[in-house]
């Protein structure tokens, strides 16, 4: 089996040029913006392993409660106020 061009140990494909792992990697970086892969990557991978997964999880908790507030924002356009007592609605 040949070995991938990229990382030069892992096998890759006789008809391509990167291992199943590198392929991932490539389309990642082509999908997102490369910079802002090479600075998750930066933050999170200057780290021992259990720091890492420690790290992860921060940024999974991080764009969770992002996407969440996002939600709330929305569905705080979409709702409508007029039900509300004079008291329950905020100024
Ligand atoms: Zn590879």
């Amino acid at each position: 089996m040949p070995v991938c061009y990229f990382c030069e140990e892992q096998s890759r494909p006789f008809f391509g040029y990167y291992c199943e792992d590198c392929a991932m990697l490539r389309r990642w970086l082509v999908t997102y913006d490369a910079k802002k892969c090479i600075d998750i990557l930066k933050r999170t991978l200057t780290r021992d392993s259990k720091q890492i997964d420690f790290k992860i999880n921060q940024e999974i908790k991080k764009i969770l409660n992002k996407e969440i507030e996002d939600k709330n924002d929305e569905d705080d356009k979409n709702s409508d106020a007029s039900y509300m007592t004079r008291s329950k609605i905020k100024k």
